[in-house]
């Protein structure tokens, strides 16, 4: 028979657009509340180049300003899922490496001697160019960003304590278009 609290968190969970759950405490006095806590605004904006050889659109090198929201669901430890400054101080600092760069898969790109040659086939024909490695950001897949979107949620799940349960991250290429990508958790807002 489930216990009073875990049957709580799971009528809870039906309703996900909640921003928090809460729940008993458990027999030792440890809370399992759960909570969601979220973090956006122009600190976490960046500007990036790529390009998409099979876009209609988007198979031409070209730029866009990104602004990101992430959200963590987690238990609480001290009261706090995390630390807000603790998290925007890990988001920037993953921001900062995509920041004003070619972010570009891997598959298009060759390293040899510090320099980073770029060839593709999009809009027009070939496309080749040659930077130094610094101003690309090489990722496993193309820079879609639902891609880019999936690639900083991963980041955040390396560098977070166990007490988090969930990521989102809300990316948008430009005005009014955004991906979501999560990590076991829903999309809130
Ligand atoms: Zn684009």
């Amino acid at each position: 028979m489930k216990s009073t609290s875990s049957s709580r968190e799971t009528s809870n969970s039906g309703s996900h657009r909640m921003m928090a759950v809460v729940t008993s405490p458990k027999a030792d006095g440890r809370s399992l509340a759960r909570r969601v806590v979220e973090v956006g605004g122009s600190s976490l904006n960046f500007d990036y180049a790529h390009f998409l050889p099979s876009s209609p659109k988007c198979g031409v090198l070209h730029g866009h300003t990104a602004s990101v929201r992430v959200g963590l669901t987690g238990r609480l430890v001290d009261d706090m899922v995390v630390e807000f400054g603790e998290l925007k101080d890990i988001l920037r600092s993953i921001i900062n490496m995509m920041d004003h760069k070619l972010i570009v898969s891997r598959k298009y790109v060759k390293i040899q001697d510090g320099r980073a040659s770029i060839s593709f086939r999009g809009i027009g024909g070939e496309y080749m160019i040659e930077t130094p490695v610094a101003s690309i950001y090489v990722i496993d897949s193309e820079s879609t960003s639902e891609n880019i979107s999936a690639h900083i949620a991963a980041l955040i799940r390396e560098r977070m304590p166990e007490n988090v349960s969930g990521i989102y991250v809300r990316l948008s290429e430009g005005l009014n278009k955004w991906s979501i990508s999560t990590v076991d958790a829903e999309p809130y807002g």
